[in-house]
């Protein structure tokens, strides 16, 4: 016989369930879901990408809950978050993601239930394991789990020192089907991590994704590891990337430049620990003439600032993702023999650069993309140790998914949102009050500096 929705909330509710009461509770057949149609793929045809309103291309509907395979689990999703490759996916760009179902399908025949025409999103979530497929001895059924969103099987030996470099390595809910903004997802068992006792679901939910980002780009051999006293100069340091890649850098000893685009961003970069803050939209900076050319007077005018701040150094790393607007500064500014790590291209992903500044002056650029499950454990062990905190502001119903991904699409949105899925309210499943005590200072402060909006509330340190 199906089970009811109600009746999986109500046994994770009740906190006292066992493994074997998991593992007895009857699945139900259809569960909530944030989707894109295949059908509107084209909905959005000629207008600017700002214009592309997630509103409109994500809906909340009832679909079936997926089959789970062998070393697969069937999550509970209490709580998830937005990303960015949500709003890509809500705005088909730069391809429609069915296209990614389509070509995950040709996998296997198996692979096949990804290919529908809708697709979950979704590419962060916590929750409790409901089922787990033929295979899986990690995890069990009744486990709280936070989940990373690096979907490989490895079965190439190409992934084996990494498995980000596996030739069929995809990001969960966005190059597959089944994501986090459901009641229910469907993940790999490698994908599964402890969730952090500390913080509650929306929490724990609002942080795999970014924080392995950051950790495989200025903490792995992988990335750009930054040591003691090194200066890391980094985009959006209070936006979802950012605000993990500032801890990063802090927490190596580093001196982070953080680059913001409010005065209120930048005392919040402050009050985590940043010496340096650069406004941007304060500064002004123009790199692109309206000509389409570049403007390497601005750069000058962008290194020079960098420099009253340092006392005359430029940065050993830049930590880049705005891509086309930014990305010929990036290069400029970085010291010679520095790097400079990207994971992204927000502004547009045809970079240009003078390579002149890169080659003479023995500069390396680095690509970077999520991460390994080893990178994504380690990432979440340090939230667990509670040496990296979470950076959510606020929290929506799934029903509203399609605003707070609106919010992030216009950055609007300070740190990261979460969103609430089976979770009834915020600030349910924190099983270490006595942990989070001691760090409320730290997990609350994205929180209340959305409250003022962002006037900071003052947080004890
Ligand atoms: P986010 O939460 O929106 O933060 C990005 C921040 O960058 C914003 O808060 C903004 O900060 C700054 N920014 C945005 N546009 C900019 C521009 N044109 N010039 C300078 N700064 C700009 O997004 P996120 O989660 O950090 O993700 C950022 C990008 O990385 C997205 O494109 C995302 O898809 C990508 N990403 C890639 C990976 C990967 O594994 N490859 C993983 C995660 C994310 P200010 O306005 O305060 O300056």
């Amino acid at each position: 016989m199906a089970g009811t929705m109600k009746d999986v909330r109500e046994v994770i509710l009740s906190g006292t369930a066992s493994g074997a009461d998991y593992s007895a509770l009857p699945l139900p057949e259809s569960m909530r879901a944030v989707t894109t149609h295949k059908d509107d793929e084209k909905m959005f045809e000629g207008l600017e990408s700002r214009d592309k309103d997630p509103r409109r291309s994500l809906h909340l509907e009832e679909v079936a809950v997926p089959e789970v395979g062998a070393n697969e689990a069937l999550v509970a999703v209490m709580a998830s978050s937005i990303n960015f490759n949500t709003v890509w996916s809500a705005i088909f760009e730069p391809i429609s993601t069915f296209r990614f179902l389509e070509r995950a399908a040709k996998l296997s025949p198996w692979d096949q239930r990804h290919n529908l025409p809708y697709h979950v999103l979704g590419s962060d979530a916590a929750g409790v394991i409901l089922r787990t497929g033929p295979g899986v001895t990690a995890f069990k059924p009744g486990d709280e789990v936070t989940v990373h969103c690096n979907y490989v099987d490895l079965q190439a030996p190409e992934g084996h020192d990494d498995s980000m470099l596996d030739p069929d390595q995809r990001i969960w809910g966005f190059e597959t089907n089944f994501g986090g903004l459901a009641d229910i997802a469907l993940v790999r068992a490698n994908q599964l991590m402890p969730k952090p006792a500390h913080l509650s679901w929306e929490e724990a939910a609002s942080m795999p994704l970014v924080n392995s980002t950051a950790y495989r780009m200025l903490v792995s051999h992988n990335g750009s590891p930054v040591k003691q006293g090194d200066i890391v100069l980094i985009w959006g340091a209070v936006g979802g990337l950012g605000g993990f890649a500032l801890q990063y850098a802090l927490n190596a000893g580093a001196f982070p430049i953080c680059m913001v685009s409010s005065e209120e961003k930048g005392r919040l970069c402050e009050t985590i620990g940043a010496r340096w803050v650069i406004d941007r939209s304060a500064e002004e900076y123009r790199f692109w003439n309206e000509d389409g050319s570049q403007d390497v007077r601005e750069m000058r005018r962008f290194g020079k600032k960098i420099r009253e701040l340092t006392g005359g150094e430029d940065p050993d790393v830049v930590f880049e993702h705005p891509g086309r607007q930014t990305f010929a500064a990036s290069v400029f500014v970085t010291r010679p023999g520095g790097q400079i790590i990207t994971c992204a291209s927000t502004s547009g992903y045809n970079h240009e650069y003078d390579n002149r500044y890169l080659w003479m002056q023995k500069k390396r650029i680095i690509g970077s993309h999520f991460a390994n499950y080893r990178e994504a454990w380690e990432a979440n062990r340090l939230v667990c140790k509670r040496a990296i905190h979470p950076l959510l502001s606020e929290t929506y119903p799934l029903a509203e998914a399609g605003e707070a991904a609106y919010q992030v699409h216009h950055n609007r949105q300070i740190g990261k949102i979460g969103v609430l899925c089976l979770a009834p309210e915020e600030g349910l499943g924190v099983r270490d009050e006595e942990g989070r005590a001691r760090h409320i200072g730290q997990i609350n402060l994205y929180r209340n500096a959305a409250k003022g909006r962002f006037g900071l509330v003052k947080t004890e340190p």
